[in-house]
């Protein structure tokens, strides 16, 4: 799902720009030249291969930003910082594989322009160190990739789809036509979206982005529940081709249990989405089974866009956190009366409450691996924070705590390293990404917002929060 800046009265809009763009102190920091060995010492360790707390305490080793020893305390690490863990609990950094970082959470009825490095910023405050963007402008998300990568921004490690494949007038670009003022879709359109219509275009398009090196194409398959234009199976399997020609996986958006038959009859890698309006039928469950096809669940953002917030209650406390007063303010305010066509995606994003759980519920069963995607920053889904709210609805759909974590972690990162993966797994040689969290989200999955250290790179981040 994509839904980004819009319309509303221009005084009000100013005072949101001017509140968005005010520079406070960041949601976390790095010191320069900050040490990156410490010993975190007396920590419960996460296996996230096993979906379990290891018995005992630990010691863990972190030296140069890697993990150098995982021991029973007591283990003799001269000259390094030492941190007590006091009995907490330490998780691989999470791994986000469905996000939009150059979004933003506000309404869509509201012009406010993203703040990149805020919402990157917000990834790191709530433990998330590496995501997978799927949609966003080109070349600037590939800059914003490198910058991260050099240490000149502080972000998490960012892999990214760039634009998005469609039809013409295909989902998301009918929803950017339709919510970004003039001024802002003659820029956003051709950067955001690939709009093709036969394969040539397609193969096209696809060696024009080639110099980017993007790490997987997006396509988008999804006529909402009427009449917006969509990929046809072989428009599916020329992209697919032209990805897979090139080395690159692709990821497809799907809307219907029909859709997503479709993307893997053609080809796709991944679905960014399980169906979010509909049940999924047997032979569409056989068929993703089959292709071993692992499935993005997204509940939350479909909930979100179906049933919004009310209430400051409604809120976890680590997207309170995260999220700057006015964005709170404004998430909560009643919406204005909407055209024909957001009203009926609406009534079917709440319609389809219970079947996105049944849906991850069935995939499972049918062993289907079940990824971890926030599809932030949407409106409502805040960078970081809405992957902790993904998690308590995976766990609401029958997910252990455990199994949901393991694929935020484990699962998410072999999706995007492969087997070998360096991330994402508390282990000798890995990458020291880990969060430190204040009692057992293997017991309680909310325990995961009472995050007490992030470390990204073997650094132990400062982290303040906007309230
Ligand atoms: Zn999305």
């Amino acid at each position: 799902m994509v839904g980004q800046a819009v319309r509303r009265t221009p005084a009000a809009a100013l005072l949101v720009l001017a509140a968005a763009c005010s520079r406070e102190a960041p949601l976390v920091s790095r010191a320069p030249g900050a040490s990156r060995s410490v010993v975190l010492r007396n920590v419960r360790v996460f296996d996230a291969p096993r979906a379990v707390v290891a018995e005992g305490l630990r010691d863990v080793v972190v030296r140069d930003g890697r993990i150098a020893a995982v021991a029973p305390p007591g283990v003799v690490a001269g000259g390094i910082a030492e941190l007590d863990g006091h009995g907490g609990t330490l998780l691989p950094g999470l791994v986000d594989v469905h996000t939009h970082t150059g979004a933003s959470a506000y309404p869509p009825w509201q012009v406010v322009f993203p703040d990149v490095q805020d919402n990157l910023a917000a990834f790191l405050y709530a433990g998330v160190t590496t995501v997978l963007d799927l949609g966003n402008l080109t070349p600037e998300v590939f800059r914003e990739r490198a910058r991260i990568a050099s240490g000149a921004h502080l972000g998490p490690r960012l892999y990214a789809a760039g634009p998005i494949f469609t039809a013409p007038g295909g989902h998301p670009a009918e929803v950017l036509r339709a919510w970004l003022p003039w001024y802002l879709r003659w820029y956003v359109l051709p950067r955001a979206t690939r709009e093709v219509s036969t394969a040539a275009d397609a193969r096209q398009a696809i060696a024009a982005l080639l110099p980017e090196r993007p790490d997987v194409l997006k396509l988008a398959i999804d006529a909402r529940t009427g009449a917006v234009p969509r990929l046809d199976v072989e428009m599916i399997a020329a992209i697919t081709a032209a990805g897979h020609a090139a080395g690159l996986r692709t990821v497809a958006h799907v809307g219907s249990s029909q859709e997503a038959v479709d993307a893997v009859r053609g080809g796709a890698d991944a679905l960014a989405h399980a169906p979010w309006w509909e049940e999924l039928t047997a032979e569409a469950v056989r068929v993703i089974a089959a292709a071993r096809v692992p499935v993005m669940a997204t509940l939350a953002v479909w909930d979100l866009a179906g049933t919004p917030r009310t209430r400051d209650a409604d809120f976890l406390p680590i997207e309170r956190e995260v999220g700057r007063p006015p964005l709170i303010a404004a998430l909560l305010a009643p919406p204005p009366a909407f055209d024909e066509a957001t009203r009926a995606m609406v009534r079917a994003a709440a319609a389809g409450h219970d079947a996105r759980r049944r849906n991850v519920a069935r995939l499972r069963s049918a062993g289907v691996p079940v990824l971890v995607g926030s599809d932030a920053c949407n409106p409502g889904d805040l960078p970081g924070a809405g992957l902790h709210l993904e998690l308590s609805k995976l766990v609401e759909a029958g997910l252990t705590p455990g199994e949901a974590l393991r694929s935020a972690t484990w699962e998410n990162a072999r999706f995007l390293g492969g087997e070998g993966a360096d991330f994402g797994e508390i282990a000798v040689g890995k990458r020291a990404d880990l969060v430190l969290v204040d009692g057992d989200p293997v017991a309680r999955i909310d325990d995961l917002g009472k995050i007490t250290r992030v470390l990204l790179d073997g650094t132990v981040l400062a982290r303040r929060t906007h309230a």
